[in-house]
């Protein structure tokens, strides 16, 4: 009879991962549908979605470096 280990499951910096991977993965599916029904999932989705695509809504706006602004050399005429 060999004794049997029991392990406690104690809950893991990876389980979260997956959780949230799943959760994920299960947003954008619904999302993909391409039916924005507007339910509780379609809001979690554009909640998430904002969230993990914030760094790439604004550039990162380098400092002022020697920008010089070309005036316009052009005169429009109408
Ligand atoms: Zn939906």
């Amino acid at each position: 009879m060999a004794p049997q280990v029991e392990l406690p499951r104690v809950p893991e910096a990876s389980d979260e991962s997956d959780v949230l991977r799943e959760q994920l993965e299960y947003l954008i599916e619904h999302a993909a549908r391409g039916v924005a029904c507007g339910c509780t999932e379609c809001q979690r989705y554009l909640r998430v979605r904002s969230v993990l695509l914030e760094i790439f809504a604004e550039p990162p706006r380098p400092p002022r470096a020697n920008v010089t602004q070309i005036p316009a050399p052009l005169a429009r005429a109408a």
